[in-house]
């Protein structure tokens, strides 16, 4: 007997009939003896219109721009996964399983105070547990938890792999299976690479930069999660049969396992390529080369909460002038430039000039800390393809290349072929 946390995102409960074969995914571990916990995502495409109907609402006038109350916003988009928690719920109860839904309010999943993007801070199981041993299942709606002023709170985009990693952690829980559209986690997106092969295993580090440089497959936070309390995650499909020889393996589920580096034997060089799309570079073009230039820039950004990513500097040609360019996520830009504008005095600069549609492409690999020329082939095999670099950044396992948006595929098609990841 063990004890099993079970995630489903959008897809996999997409509809009704899905929402049953979810039931059919549970109902065998069920069957095998096994405590279970589920959590599950809305379907797919509805917390995109939930977020859409807050945007188009009228909005009060604040400080800078028009903005809307986050505790309002969080109240309407975790409406979708409380839909889906119940269905699911019903799915099971009338397969003769014992089970019930659990909102975030209700375990309580407590959470910080930064609506629309928080962070949980504590999850008092107990209650669950108990039930959990008693063979009821709990079937909880990700994405949601309960903020310190009593309201609602959401985990920022894909938060329900983080509701889950952290459940699996408060209840002790022997694995995490994130079952997904996709059947585990791959050297690149399967969608834009179809000779992508899916990795048995993955370190917990490049899954981390997988993550946070754009592949979607986890959120970045639960990936932090699982790492930091050790809990043995698999991504693997809802999509195959429930039923399927190998499917209720104990030990070794098909999908990916998500681990230490030290379990992972065969170890690449390079692991994999991720890309983010939507990135804007912005350039601050004569600027005053003086000590606290760069607080005076990145200082209102942050306090902004502007995500400013690659920065790059020039070296300055007379000692007094140069330029500083950098990259926020596009929808970002206007209000990056707004800023910059209301603080142009006190940072000393001539012109800002920007531009939207880039994106990033990274090469990620623990094998890259022990050699040389990760990079040079990189470059080199974009060059080939006529590719313009407009910025780098690296840091021990990962290379990061900003391009033009259009070039985005070709980009991730000749790194990945370039590193030998295609499958044979
Ligand atoms: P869910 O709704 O189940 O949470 P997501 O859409 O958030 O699913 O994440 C799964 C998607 O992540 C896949 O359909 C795939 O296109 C994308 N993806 C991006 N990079 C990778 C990767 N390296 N391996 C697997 N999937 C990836
Ligand atoms: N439904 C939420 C979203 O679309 C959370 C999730 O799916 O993980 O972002
Ligand atoms: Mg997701």
């Amino acid at each position: 007997m063990a004890r099993i946390v079970m995630k489903f995102g959008g897809t996999s409960v997409a509809d009704l009939d899905r929402i049953k074969n979810v039931a059919r995914h549970v109902k065998r571990e069920v069957d095998a003896g096994h405590e279970v916990a589920v959590v599950v995502s809305a379907m797919s495409g509805k917390t995109n219109e939930l977020v859409g109907w807050v945007q188009n609402m009228p909005k009060v006038s604040g400080a800078n721009h028009s903005i809307y109350d986050a505790r309002e916003y969080d109240a309407v988009v975790a409406s979708g996964e409380q839909v889906t928690s119940g269905l699911l719920a019903i799915a099971l109860q009338a397969m003769g399983i014992n089970a019930r839904s659990w909102q975030g309010w209700q375990i309580p999943i407590r959470t910080d105070n930064a609506h629309g993007a928080a962070r949980i801070l504590e999850i008092d199981g107990g209650e669950m547990v108990r039930r959990m041993k008693e063979g009821q299942v709990a079937v909880v709606a990700g994405f949601q938890g309960l903020g310190p002023d009593n309201r609602l709170s959401t985990l920022g985009r894909g938060g329900s792999d983080t509701s889950a990693v952290a459940i699996a952690a408060a209840v002790k829980a022997d694995r995490c299976d994130i079952y997904t559209d996709v059947d585990g986690v791959y050297t690149t997106d399967p969608r834009i690479e179809p000779k992508a092969r899916r990795l048995k295993k993955i370190a917990f580090e490049e899954m981390l930069e997988m993550a946070s440089l754009g592949a979607k497959v986890l959120q970045v936070r639960s990936v932090e999660l699982a790492m930091v309390f050790k809990v043995r995650t698999f991504v693997r499909s809802s999509f195959e049969d429930p039923d399927a020889p190998g499917m209720g393996d104990l030990l070794n589920p098909p999908g990916t396992l998500i681990c230490d580096e030290e379990e992972i034997v065969e170890q690449e060089v390079v692991t994999g390529i991720a890309y983010a799309k939507d990135e804007a570079q912005i350039s601050l073009r004569r600027l005053d080369d003086r000590p606290g230039v760069s607080a005076a820039i990145f200082g209102p950004l942050a306090e902004s909460h502007i995500n400013v990513d690659m920065i790059v500097q020039n070296i300055s040609e007379d000692g007094s002038k140069t330029d500083m360019t950098f990259t926020v996520p596009s929808g970002d830009a206007e209000k990056a430039l707004r800023v910059l504008g209301e603080n142009k005095e006190k940072i000393g600069y001539d012109v800002v000039q920007s531009e939207s549609g880039l994106v990033k492409v990274s090469v990620i690999g623990v094998g890259m800390r022990s050699h040389a020329g990760v990079a040079a082939t990189a470059f080199r095999a974009l060059a080939e393809k006529g590719i313009n670099i407009k910025a780098i950044t690296t840091s021990e396992i990962k290379i990061s290349i900003l391009i033009d948006g259009p070039y985005a595929e070709l980009a991730v098609r000749t790194l990945h072929s370039c590193y030998g990841l295609d499958k044979s």
